[in-house]
C-alpha cells in the first residue's frame, strides 16, 4: 500500500503506527473478546482507557491540576456557542466578550456568539501581509466576560507564536482559546489560558471528540438554557460521562498520546520533540518559498502558523496544472479551503 501525502487539515493524515494498533486491536481489544466499539463505556475496560487517555493528555501537555479536561462532542464549531452558554452570566447587564479576530475561525466564533450576548471586536488582522496587532493596541472594553483567541487559523496560516498576557494589560478576564489546528503541536503557557478548546480530528485523533480545558474557577453556573450535555460543571461533574461519550475516538486519541509520548528529537521527548521538528519542517518549508519565484506567502513572518502553511502561486493561471501535477505526484489536498483557494 502506497499512502499518499495527505495535506487536509482535518480529518488529519494519522501516524501509521496508531492505525496499525487500532487495526490489530479492531476486533478484539486486549483479549476481551469485542472492539472497543462495542463495549460499554461504564465498563471496566473502557473506564481503563479513559482513565489512560486523561492521563496521558494531562502528562504530555503538562495541565496542571485546577483544569478540568473535558471530553465533548460537537467540534470547534459548537464550542462557539457553548462558550458563551456556560461563561455568561444569566442578566441582561451580562459583560461584554472581547474578540480577536485573526481569520475565518475567529471570525466566525465572533458572530456566533453574538447570539447569546454581547461582543465586541478588540482587534483584528491586519493585511497585507496578514499580521496580528500587537496586544498592547488591543481595545478591550473595561472588564470583559472573556477574551477570545483563535491560537491558529487554520485557512489563513496565522498563529500566535505566544499566547498574549492579558494580565500584562491589566485586564482579568479569562482568555478563551480556540486551539482546534494547533493543539499538541506546542506547548502551552497555562497561567495565561482560562479555557482551551478543539476537536481532536486535526492532531489528536478523528471526528467526533472534543476536548475543552477549562479552568476550575469558570466552572460557576450556566445559563438556563445551555443543554445539560453542554453543560461544563456538569460534563466535569460526571467526568465526561454524563451522557454516552465518543467511545471509539476517545480509544484513538489515547493511542495517539501514547505515540506522542513515545516521539524523540534529538535529546528531547514528547511534546518537546513534536515542538522542535515542528520548528524545524515550518522553517524549511518557508525558506523554500520565500525563496521561490512561484509561490509566495501572505502572512507576516512574526505571525506565520506552523501548522499551516498557505502557498499561492504567483501566476494563479498555473493553479489547475499546479494541483493536477501535484495529484499525480501523491500530494493530495493541496488547493486550500474553499475560501481562500
Ligand atoms: N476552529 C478552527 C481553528 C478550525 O480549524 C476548525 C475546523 N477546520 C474549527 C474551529 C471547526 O471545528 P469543527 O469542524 O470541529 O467544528
Amino acid at each position: 500500500m502506497t499512502r499518499p501525502f495527505n495535506f487536509s487539515a482535518g480529518p488529519a493524515t494519522l501516524p501509521l503506527e496508531v492505525l496499525q494498533q487500532a487495526a490489530d486491536e479492531m476486533i478484539d481489544w486486549q483479549g476481551c473478546g469485542m472492539s472497543v466499539m462495542e463495549i460499554s463505556h461504564r465498563g471496566p475496560e473502557f473506564a481503563s482507557i479513559l482513565k489512560q487517555t486523561l492521563g496521558d493528555i494531562r502528562e504530555t501537555l503538562s495541565v496542571p491540576p485546577e483544569f478540568h479536561i473535558l471530553l465533548m462532542q460537537g467540534g470547534g464549531l459548537a464550542e462557539n456557542a457553548i462558550v458563551p452558554l456556560n461563561l455568561l452570566p444569566p442578566d441582561a447587564s451580562a459583560p461584554v466578550m472581547n474578540f480577536i479576530v485573526t481569520g475565518a475561525w475567529s471570525q466566525k466564533s465572533f458572530k456566533e456568539a453574538a447570539r447569546y450576548g454581547r461582543t465586541h471586536l478588540a482587534a483584528q488582522v491586519q493585511p497585507l501581509p496578514l499580521s496580528i496587532p500587537a496586544i498592547s493596541q488591543w481595545k478591550l472594553t473595561p472588564t470583559p466576560a472573556y477574551v477570545h483567541i483563535c491560537s491558529n487559523e487554520t485557512i489563513d496560516g496565522v498563529e500566535f507564536h505566544e499566547i498574549p498576557d492579558l494580565q500584562s494589560l491589566g485586564c482579568h478576564a479569562p482568555l478563551v482559546m480556540d486551539c482546534s489546528s494547533n493543539l499538541a503541536s506546542r506547548s502551552i503557557d497555562w497561567a495565561r489560558v482560562g479555557l482551551a478548546y478543539g476537536g481532536a480530528q486535526k492532531n489528536v485523533g478523528i471526528a467526533g471528540l472534543t476536548l475543552v480545558f477549562v479552568h476550575e474557577s469558570l466552572l460557576t453556573e450556566a445559563l438556563p438554557i445551555c443543554p445539560s450535555v453542554f453543560n461544563f460543571k456538569t460534563v466535569a461533574k460526571h467526568q465526561s460521562m454524563y451522557n454516552t461519550p465518543p467511545s471509539y475516538a476517545i480509544y484513538i486519541t489515547g493511542l495517539v498520546f501514547q505515540w506522542l509520548k513515545r516521539q524523540t528529537h534529538g535529546n528531547l521527548t514528547g511534546l518537546a520533540a513534536i515542538e522542535a521538528r515542528n520548528i524545524q519542517k515550518a522553517q524549511s518549508l518557508y525558506d523554500f518559498i520565500d525563496a521561490s519565484d512561484l509561490y509566495e506567502n501572505k502572512v507576516s513572518v512574526e505571525c506565520r502558523s506552523r501548522m499551516n502553511v498557505p502557498f499561492h502561486l504567483r501566476h494563479s493561471s498555473l493553479n489547475q496544472n499546479f494541483l493536477a501535477e501535484a495529484n499525480r505526484a501523491g500530494l493530495r489536498q493541496l488547493q486550500g479551503h474553499q475560501s481562500v483557494g
